[in-house]
């Protein structure tokens, strides 16, 4: 007998395709749909307005499978992150930070990350594997699930800025671990989801991806599902970002700008949001600040400025407070709208770059994880 089908492997159209070869219609795929995303439903028996012969079938077929929690923590601050086991050893995090008008998932996308930027620990780790779709996808069901909030879907709406309804998780970004645009079909497969009314309903304008900048992806990114794009700059000339964001070597800063303005033409949003990871004596001085200022001249774009955070053996430091303020100034003052990332959920170790750092060392660092940070 075939293995069952993991339904969260599926969109809209997925899904259709795999019910219609079965010989029943859309409307039960987007029925299903709504059981699986909106109600957070694992349990066939319960999709109580499908037939009772297709539950049997879809009983004796398919499955509904999200990776599973190794650990569930609570920062101080109330941010939340799990770690979730993906077999072989493997273990990715989701991270929710609640702010006072939206609450944002962070999400990965690989295993690991073979793109070894010189300040990430996941690059560190070196690349295991792609996630599936439905481990994607799966991460925002679970999260929806533990936060209660599987059912306070229903009529959400709103823009950014404004309280969305009681709508827990409002804004999704592909921050977490790997880079999505080398998963590109899965991430895809996976955006569509949140997009969908059957499934989240969210607007295209509160979907992140972050990409360290595969030109090629990004242009098929904007034809296939063009969401908010976020680019980690990380240096003002290539000399720098080759050294810092390897993948420069192959797409360098002419091209990734230009890409970011292709880019534009279907966006949601009308920006490019560029993450630049602030590095002691790095890339943080005031010259390399107005260096930037020429190389984003042409590309309409807000800035949002990391503080470094370190991870042992980095031989990186953060960029003191009083520097990036300066450095922040300096955008600000060309009027470009910048911003400063407050590091969350330090004491959980669910900050930018810090994601399930330990976890390739699989005997011993995992069981760190397992501690509360204190203890260790
Ligand atoms: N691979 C994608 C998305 C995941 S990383 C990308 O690179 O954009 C998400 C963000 O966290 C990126 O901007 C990345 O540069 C940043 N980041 C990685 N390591 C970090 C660290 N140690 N401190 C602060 N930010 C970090
Ligand atoms: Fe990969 Fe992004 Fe980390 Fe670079 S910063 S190694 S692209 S996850």
């Amino acid at each position: 007998m075939n293995a069952p089908v993991n339904l969260l492997d599926f969109d809209l159209s997925g899904l259709v395709s795999w019910f219609a070869e079965r010989g029943e219609k859309p409307f039960r795929a987007r029925q299903v749909m709504r059981w699986l995303h909106r109600e957070g439903c694992d349990d066939f028996d319960r999709m109580t307005d499908v037939a009772r012969s297709l539950r049997a079938r879809l009983h004796a077929e398919a499955c509904i499978r999200a990776p599973v929690p190794l650990r569930d923590s609570v920062s101080v601050d109330g941010t939340r992150k799990w770690l979730l086991d993906v077999g072989a050893g493997n273990a990715v995090e989701t991270v929710f930070i609640p702010e006072v008008n939206r609450g944002t998932l962070c999400i990965s996308s690989q295993a690991g990350c073979a793109l070894d930027c010189a300040f990430c620990s996941t690059g560190k780790q070196g690349f295991n594997r792609n996630l599936s779709a439905a481990e994607i996808i799966g991460q925002l069901w679970l999260a929806n699930r533990q936060l209660g909030a599987a059912r306070a879907l229903e009529g959400a709406s709103g823009e950014d800025g404004e309280p969305d309804n009681g709508r827990v998780i409002s804004n999704v970004v592909m921050m977490g671990m790997g880079e999505p645009l080398a998963n590109f079909d899965n991430v895809v497969t996976a955006l569509r989801v949140m997009l969908d009314d059957h499934a989240y309903g969210l607007s295209r304008r509160r979907v992140t991806v972050s990409t360290s900048g595969i030109v090629p992806a990004m242009d098929r990114l904007r034809d296939a599902c063009p969401v908010a794009l976020a680019v980690s700059l990380h240096a003002p000339d290539d000399a720098l970002r080759d050294r810092l964001v390897p993948i420069n070597m192959k797409y360098p800063l002419r091209e990734l700008m230009a890409a970011c303005n292709r880019y534009l033409e279907k966006a949601p949003r009308d920006f490019v949001t560029f993450e630049y990871v602030m590095l002691d004596g790095v890339n943080d001085s005031d010259m390399q600040a107005r260096q930037l200022l020429a190389l984003v001249r042409d590309v309409p774009c807000k800035f949002n400025l990391i503080p470094f955070n370190p991870f042992p053996n980095s031989g990186l430091r953060r960029a003191s407070a009083e520097r990036i303020q300066r450095f922040a100034g300096i955008l600000v003052n060309a009027g470009i709208v910048t911003t400063v990332r407050r590091t969350r959920g330090d004491d959980v170790d669910a900050a930018c770059g810090q994601l399930a750092g330990q976890v390739l060392d699989r005997t011993q660092r995992t069981v760190h994880l397992m501690q509360p940070k204190e203890a260790r």
